[in-house]
Order: C-alpha cells, then sequence, then structure tokens
C-alpha cells in the first residue's frame, strides 16, 4: 500500500504533514508549479514500479528519458537564478527522495556530484563547453572518488595514479569502488593522483575507453535500484582537454564534497518524511482492536517523534542551504546536516517500520523500502564518524584524524 498524494493546485500545500513548519512557503509559485509537475509524473508513472524493480535490483530504465524531459535541473519558467534557487534544488531532492531513495540517488549524481565536479573543477573554457550537457543530460557522468582500499581515508589513501606522457596525455591506473550510475554514463570523473607531484588530479574518462572495465556490484541489501560498480582503470589514456584544469589537489576535491554533502542532507530528510508520510496514512487506515492504529496513545508518540524528526532535518536543510545562498560554505556545516539528518532519518525509518507491524517488513508498504535504503545513504557521502569527526575539529581545533 503506497501513500499517494494528488498534486495540488497552486492554492494547496505541496506538503503537508511531513513539512510542519511550512518551510515551502520559501518556495516561488514557479517553483511549486515545477514542484508539482514532479509530483504527478512521480506518482503516476514511479511509484507502481518501485517495488517490482527494488526486489529485482534494476533500475527501472523506462523512468530515465520522461524524468530528464520534466526540466528539473534548470527549468526554463524559472525566473530566480543561481544561488536563489537553492530552496527549489533542495525540495527537488525532497521530492524524489520521499518518493524513493534510488531515484534521488540517480538524479543526484548528475546534477549534484557531477555538475559540482564540472562547477568547481572545470576551467571556464571548459564549462562554456560541458555545462549545457550536463544540465540537459547529454553528457551523463558520475563521480568517481572512493577506491576498494581507501573510503573515510580517500584524501590520504587515493592510490590511483596518473602518468603524464611525452604528448601531453595521461595514463590512468587504478580502481574505483562503489560508483553510482556509472554503467549508464558517458564520462566517469576520476580522481587519481600524479605521479610527478603527488597531487590529486581529475579526468573525465570515456566510460567505453580502452582498459576501463565496469562490474556491478550485486547482492546489496541497501538501495537495490541504483546500480553501484566496482571500476579497473588499466593503462587508460585520457587526453590533457579531459582532466578538470581547476583541480590541483585534494582541496578542490574537498570543496566539492563541502557541497555535495548538503544535496544527501536534503535526501535523507525527504527519505525521513517519505517513511513517515507511509506511516501515518497506514496507521490511520489499519484497525486493531476495533479503532484505528493511529487512535493508540503509544503510536501517537511514535508519529509525534517521527515529525519531529523530520521537522528537525527539514529545518536543519533550509537553514545551510540559506547560508550556502549567502556564500557561506563551510566543512562542519554541511558535516552537520548529514550526520545530524542521517541520525533522524534512521530513527525515522525504524519507528514508521514498527507501527507497521509485520506488513513493514514488505515491500507492499514502503516503509520497507525507506528502512532497508536509509543503510546506503547513512553511509554514503561521509559516514557518520567521518562526520563527527569534522565537526569534533571545528569544536575543539583539534583533528581526531588519525592521517
Ligand atoms: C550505495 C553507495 C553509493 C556510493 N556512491 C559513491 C559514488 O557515486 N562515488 C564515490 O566516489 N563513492 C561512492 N560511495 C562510497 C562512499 O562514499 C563510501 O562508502 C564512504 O565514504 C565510506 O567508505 P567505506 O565504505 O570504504 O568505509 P570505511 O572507510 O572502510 O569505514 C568503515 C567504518 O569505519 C569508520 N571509520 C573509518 N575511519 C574512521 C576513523 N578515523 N575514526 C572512526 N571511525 C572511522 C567509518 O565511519 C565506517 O563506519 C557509495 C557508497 C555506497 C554504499
Amino acid at each position: 500500500m503506497g501513500t499517494t498524494t494528488a498534486a495540488p493546485g497552486l492554492g494547496a500545500r505541496l506538503y503537508s504533514a511531513a513539512d510542519w513548519y511550512d518551510s515551502e512557503s520559501l518556495l516561488t509559485q514557479d517553483e511549486r508549479r515545477v514542484l508539482a509537475r514532479l509530483r504527478d509524473f512521480l506518482d503516476r508513472e514511479a511509484k507502481p514500479l518501485l517495488a517490482e524493480y527494488w526486489e529485482r535490483g534494476e533500475f527501472p530504465e523506462q523512468l530515465a528519458r520522461p524524468l530528464i524531459d520534466l526540466d528539473l535541473m534548470e527549468p526554463a519558467e524559472l525566473t530566480t537564478d543561481g544561488p536563489a534557487r537553492g530552496i527549489y534544488q533542495g525540495f527537488r531532492i525532497f521530492e524524489l527522495a520521499r518518493t524513493d531513495a534510488s531515484l534521488a540517488t540517480w538524479y543526484t549524481a548528475q546534477a549534484g556530484l557531477f555538475r559540482t565536479a564540472v562547477r568547481v573543477g572545470a576551467s571556464e573554457q571548459q564549462q562554456a563547453e560541458w555545462m549545457p550537457k550536463v544540465i540537459d543530460f547529454s553528457l551523463k557522468g558520475v563521480f568517481s572518488l572512493t577506491e576498494p582500499e581507501s573510503g573515510s581515508d580517500i584524501a590520504g589513501g587515493l592510490s590511483t595514479t596518473a602518468r603524464r606522457q611525452a604528448d601531453g596525455s595521461w595514463i590512468l591506473d587504478g580502481a574505483k569502488r562503489w560508483i553510482g550510475g556509472a554503467a549508464t554514463a558517458d564520462v566517469l570523473a576520476v580522481f587519481a593522483r600524479d605521479t610527478a607531484d603527488g597531487q590529486v588530479k581529475a579526468f573525465l574518462v570515456d566510460r567505453a575507453a580502452a582498459g576501463v572495465t565496469l562490474e556491478k556490484i550485486s547482492g546489496k541489501t541497501s538501495l537495490r535500484m541504483m546500480q553501484n560498480a566496482h571500476i579497473t582503470l588499466a593503462g587508460v589514456r585520457v587526453p590533457e582537454s579531459m582532466r578538470l584544469h581547476n583541480v590541483n589537489s585534494f582541496k578542490d576535491v574537498a570543496a566539492m564534497l563541502r557541497a555535495m554533502r548538503s544535496d544527501v542532507a536534503w535526501i535523507a530528510t525527504g527519505i525521513a518524511a517519505g517513511a513517515f508520510e507511509a506511516a501515518l496514512t497506514y496507521v490511520n487506515q489499519r484497525q486493531q482492536f476495533g479503532r484505528s492504529l493511529g487512535s493508540f496513545q503509544l503510536v501517537q508518540e511514535r508519529l509525534a517523534r517521527m515529525l519531529g524528526n523530520v521537522t528537525g532535518s527539514l529545518s536543519l536543510v533550509v537553514r545551510l542551504t540559506e547560508q550556502q545562498a549567502k556564500g557561506i560554505y563551510r566543512d562542519e556545516d554541511s558535516a552537520l546536516a548529514k550526520m545530524q539528518t542521517s541520525l533522524f532519518m534512521r530513527d525515522t525509518v525504524a519507528l514508521a517500520r514498527e507501527v507497521v507491524g509485520g506488513n513493514g517488513i514488505t515491500l507492499a508498504t514502503d516503509v520497507a523500502r525507506f528502512h532497508a535504503d536509509a543503510e546506503a545513504v547513512y553511509s554514503y557521502e561521509g559516514t557518520h564518524e567521518i562526520n563527527a569527526l569534522i565537526i569534533g575539529r571545528a569544536l575543539t581545533g583539534e583533528s581526531a584524524f588519525t592521517r
């Protein structure tokens, strides 16, 4: 049993219970219209497919083109621009994630990760060439940073190498792990250590280039629809023109992570909202002892806690986004949002699963999918511990990282 909410007219609220303090009032009418368009698509086209594709461990590729055609990244009808669009972009992620975490992750791989890599890493000239194609998805890319032997310690541990050749091109060798969406991408944004100066550089590698091998990571119990790849790079030649010219050390990668981490905080917020909404619908319908589950005090206590978590998360991400719109980007700010919204998300999906009872472990209710998918989001884009250490360093001035 899913929760379906009809796309509202412009007078109505897009979000009722899940946006208790009416953060959506920060959106313009045009932005709300775009989000209503997305809602309508997700309800009609996506929701009926989710349980089946989750169980099969496949991405519903038939949704990709229509989702791109919704023109959500830089919608033509929006008059706001640049940072002023931050709240819209956040709610776009929220809307996707409250429907499905894999859909949100798939979209954000392009609109968040890859776009950020190009925005931060490419030269002006490269951006002029690539950015329009990133925005209309005619150049699909993924963010390939994590390695089999280096996750949390990637800054110091990154071991994929880039060797400059006499003709100016580069040879890449190494392996990347967990790379979301790689199998259907045109290019892989690969981070590699320059053997000459020891610094991290970035390259757009043709996914079909000689020496690139992709292997699907199967057997996942979380985000089953999202496809993640183990990538091997063996003597892959990349022209200098495909190197991101503004990435000259890991500091430039950290600037990308700072922006991307706030997107993931919006994903965690959306997952919590989706689980809460599904649980609320269920407990109001399900009867036990001749009354609805929602009429019992202990169930209401859990609903109140879930609402507190969702409201806390939404307040955090909205405020973070407002700060970033003013140009304030600090590692500890996005780390705090990612850490805390993930804690709220984990608590919320567990409470939602609990109040739905036995049905809460079947795909027939949306809560089971949210419950399982939350685990991947809890770990990616900075684990709880790593984000806590970033915050701890800002609070005390002492770095507790081992490197
Ligand atoms: C579904 C999914 C999608 C992903 N997509 C991408 C992608 O598209 N691109 C990409 O580059 N990466 C991606 N990742 C990788 C992700 O960012 C890493 O999984 C994450 O950074 C953690 O690395 P790890 O899994 O190697 O864990 P590890 O680094 O091995 O850590 C394991 C545990 O040890 C803890 N730990 C590590 N160091 C310390 C310390 N110093 N102090 C205390 N605790 C510590 C961690 O917090 C964690 O709990 C994805 C991962 C998943 C699961």
